[in-house]
C-alpha cells in the first residue's frame, strides 16, 4: 500500500512528527521503528518544559506512541536497510527481513548512537546520575564530586567543559587513548585529576545513583555524579545517503532551515540526524516543523498522489 508518509524512526523527533501529521486526519502515516535509540537509554530527562522532576525516554516514547496512535497513525517494528526512488517517484523502503514499504513522502528521524563501551553497571545509570550532554545536564553536576569516563581527546574536551561546573572532577581515560599535549596541559591547569586506566565496574548506591567507579588496578573512585565521553558516535544517515541527500562532513543530514526538507524531493530530516544541538526539545520542534511542511507538500501535490494511488496495482517498479 502506498503511504502518504513513512516516518523512519519512532524516537522523539519521529513521534512528535507522527502526532502532528496524525492530527491533520487526512493521511495514511506509518512509523517504522527499530526500537532502540538514544531515547530508550536515558532514564531521566531533566530539561524539558513541564517535567521539573524529569521524565524517562521510555515513558515519553510510550506516551508519544499512544498519542500518535489515537490519531490513526500506525506503527511497524522493523529496521529499514535500503531506500530507493521508484520509477513513479515514490520511495521504496526495505526492512531487515525483506518487507517492503512504499511512501510518497518520508521523514528520516533515525538519530545517532553513542559509542558506549561495555562497562558493568553503566547503562542503568544513564540520565539519572551519569550524563552525556553538558548542555542538558551540566547543571546536575554543579559543585559535585564527578568522574568523567571517556577516551582520548573527546573525553579531554568534555573534561574542560565540565570543569566550568565543578572543581571536583576526575577524568578517567578508559582506553588510554592519545590526548594531545595541549589538552593535557589545559587539564592540568584546570585542576582536573587525570587517570589513564580501564574501568572495570560502576557501583550504584541506590537505583539510579552512582557511588563508585572501580578501575582495573583495584582503585575505587567515589563519585556523586558521572559523565561519559568516548567519542566515535554513529549518525544514522545511511538511508539519506542512499537517496542522494546532502550530508555534512560529520555525516549529519543537511536540511532547509525553515522546512527541514533535505536536498532530495519529498524527504525530510528531523532530530539528532540533522545538524544542531542534540536535545529532546530540539528533536520535538524539528519533528513538528517537518510534519507541517510534509502536510503542505501533500496538499500541494494531491492530484499527483491521488493519481498514483488510483493507478497502484501493488507492483513497485524501481528505476
Ligand atoms: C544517556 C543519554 C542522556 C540524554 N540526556 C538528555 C537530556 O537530559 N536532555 C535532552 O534534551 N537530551 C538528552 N539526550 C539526547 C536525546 O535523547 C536525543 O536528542 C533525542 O533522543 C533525539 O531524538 P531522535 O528522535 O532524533 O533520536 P532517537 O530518540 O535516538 O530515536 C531514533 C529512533 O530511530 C530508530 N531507528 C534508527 N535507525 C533506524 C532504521 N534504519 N529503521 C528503523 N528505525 C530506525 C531507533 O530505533 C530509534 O527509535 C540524551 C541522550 C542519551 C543517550
Amino acid at each position: 500500500m502506498l503511504q502518504d508518509c513513512i516516518i523512519v524512526g519512532g524516537g522523539i523527533a519521529g513521534l512528535q512528527a507522527a502526532i502532528q501529521l496524525g492530527r491533520y486526519s487526512a493521511y495514511d502515516v506509518l512509523v517504522v521503528d527499530a526500537g532502540e535509540g538514544r531515547s530508550t537509554l536515558c532514564r531521566c530527562y531533566h530539561n524539558i518544559l513541564g517535567w521539573p522532576e524529569g521524565i524517562s525516554g521510555e515513558e515519553l516514547r510510550t506516551r508519544g506512541r499512544q498519542q500518535a496512535e489515537s490519531t490513526g497513525v500506525r506503527f511497524a517494528r522493523d529496521r529499514i536497510v535500503t531506500a530507493a526512488r521508484t520509477a513513479t517517484g515514490t520511495i521504496l523502503l526495505e526492512g531487515e527481513a525483506g518487507r517492503r514499504y512504499e511512501a510518497y513522502t518520508m521523514l528520516l528521524a533515525t538519530g545517532v548512537s553513542d559509542r558506549i563501551p561495555e562497562i558493568p553497571g553503566l547503562v542503568p545509570l544513564l540520565g539519572s546520575s551519569v550524563y552525556i550532554c553538558p548542555d542538558c545536564d551540566g547543571y546536575e553536576i554543579e559543585g559535585k564530586l564527578t568522574v568523567l569516563m571517556g577516551a582520548g581527546d573527546a573525553g579531554a574536551g568534555m573534561a574542560l567543559l565540565l570543569a566550568e561546573r565543578t572543581n571536583r572532577l576526575t577524568y578517567v581515560n578508559h582506553e588510554s587513548s592519545r590526548v594531545s599535549p595541549e589538552l593535557l596541559e589545559q587539564i592540568r591547569l584546570a585542576g582536573i585529576t587525570y587517570i589513564e586506566r580501564a574501568i572495570t565496574e560502576i557501583r550504584p548506591a541506590a537505583e539510579g545513583q552512582i557511588e563508585q567507579v572501580v578501575l582495573s588496578d583495584g582503585t575505587v573512585l567515589p563519585a556523586e555524579r558521572g559523565f561519559i565521553a568516548f567519542g566515535g558516535n554513529q549518525v544514522h544517515s545511511e538511508l539519506a545517503g542512499q537517496l542522494g541527500a546532502a550530508l555534512s562532513d560529520n555525516g549529519h543530514v543537511e536540511s532547509d532551515s525553515r522546512s527541514k526538507l533535505t536536498s532530495v524531493d519529498n524527504v525530510w530530516a528531523a532530530g539528532d540526524i540533522a545538524l544542531h544541538a542534540e536535545q529532546v526539545t530540539v528533536a520535538m520542534g524539528e519533528g513538528s516543523i517537518a510534519a507541517i511542511w510534509i502536510n503542505k507538500a501533500l496538499r500541494g501535490q494531491k492530484e499527483k498522489l491521488d493519481q498514483l494511488k488510483s493507478n497502484n496495482d501493488g507492483i513497485i517498479r524501481t528505476t
